[in-house]
């Protein structure tokens, strides 16, 4: 999943005709059988019908075309979906417009099945965060290989590195000659790749950096290692230099559940302090849909399970818990099942974060489980 295509699913709206978002927990280890997750589907079917009719005014021929839609997901579930090891299955599709989009994460993702006039991307986009932009080394003391991770995808990127050659046998020379021969070419290699490293990140301004290394080695590296790449160290972890992509994934991924977690328990920290200041934060779901209608949300924080009913505006998006008429333009506000949700979704629309916390911490509890950090 790249930017490039989080922005098409983004900028895509169907004419008239509904377009379905499905987000299904696939994870083995809960629903070992297809027939597990089978049951959750025809679960949500009832539920989105529901909803569509009541939020978006669907006429015959969009409730006819939304149930051939829902039947032909149904289908596809049931007969070509293969797990092969993901954990969250996303599917966006739009029958009458040839829309079908398939992913599948790393992640478990909420249960959702949402139907609109655009693909809904809010939970996707969630998923996706923290996972953004990695750049990963892997070196011992005679290779390098580089790897980037954006969004969640990992390619090898070795082809940037000029690799210091295998050592060559050195019959005849006293073995302490030899032995300071070597560790003077481990230098210049370790020195060459942090500086082509560095230039990487000069041409990719990646977030973070991983470094796969023996515990042995790594004061050496860390004694090269340009300030800005130290400075975005997210993690290092021992791995064989030939360690096939996936293995290099594996430890990624570790060490990318390591550092949301540990962002997240920074922002939580600091929550507390930061709504009483009342300069950067707000929070409570008034005030918080107040920043989305103005479009100034930058990171909104929420506990798992946190729904209100509410009201939308359809001419003009505004988002309202008590209004009945949009205060903007004056038109009657539409009815919502969930208006946080609603409120998610604008928001990553405002390229802003998500994070969904599980209930509990006190200053977002006391916030009334919903708060946001505005971009001014
Ligand atoms: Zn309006």
């Amino acid at each position: 999943m790249t930017a490039t295509e989080i922005a098409s699913l983004r900028d895509y709206v169907s004419h008239d005709h509904p377009v379905v978002s499905l987000y299904l927990d696939v994870d083995g280890a809960r629903f070992p059988r297809r027939g597990d997750y089978e049951a959750e589907f025809s679960f949500l079917v009832h539920e989105a019908r529901r909803r569509a009719r009541q939020e978006l005014g669907l006429g015959k021929d969009q409730e006819e075309a939304l149930g051939a839609g829902l039947s032909a997901l149904g289908e596809y579930l049931a007969l070509e979906f293969e797990r092969e090891g993901a954990r969250g299955l996303v599917v966006f599709s739009c029958r009458q417009e040839d829309f079908w989009r398939v992913i599948l994460l790393k992640q478990p993702v909420e249960n959702k099945l949402l139907v609109d006039f655009k693909p809904r991307i809010a939970p996707l986009v969630e998923s996706l965060s923290g996972y953004e932009h990695f750049c990963v080394l892997l070196t011992n003391k005679e290779m390098a290989r580089i790897f980037h991770a954006y969004d969640g995808e990992l390619a090898e990127r070795s082809d940037i590195l000029d690799q210091v050659p295998k050592r060559h046998n050195q019959g005849g020379w006293e073995q302490n000659k030899l032995q300071r021969w070597h560790e003077k070419e481990v230098r210049i290699h370790l020195k060459k790749t942090s500086d082509v490293t560095f230039d990487f990140f000069r041409a990719e301004r990646f977030d973070h950096f991983a470094v796969g290394i023996s515990d042995e080695l790594w004061p050496e590296l860390e004694k090269v290692l340009h300030p800005y790449l130290k400075e975005r160290l997210a993690g290092r972890f021992n791995v064989d230099i030939n360690a096939n992509i996936n293995e290099v994934e594996a430890k990624l991924f570790s060490i990318e559940e390591e550092e949301r977690r540990r962002e997240t328990q920074e922002l939580l920290d600091s929550l507390g302090p930061e709504l009483e200041a009342g300069k950067n934060y707000v929070g409570g779901l008034d005030d918080v849909l107040a920043a989305v209608n103005e479009r100034r949300v930058d990171l909104l924080i929420a506990e798992r399970g946190f729904s209100r009913t509410g009201r939308k505006c359809n001419a003009c998006s505004t988002v309202s818990f008590g209004e009945e008429t949009c205060p903007n333009c004056r038109l009657d506000m539409t009815p919502l099942t969930d208006v946080v949700e609603e409120a998610k979704e604008l928001a990553v629309r405002q390229d802003a974060r998500l994070i969904t916390v599980p209930p509990g911490h006190p200053a977002l509890k006391q916030a009334g489980g919903i708060a946001a950090r505005l971009r001014y």
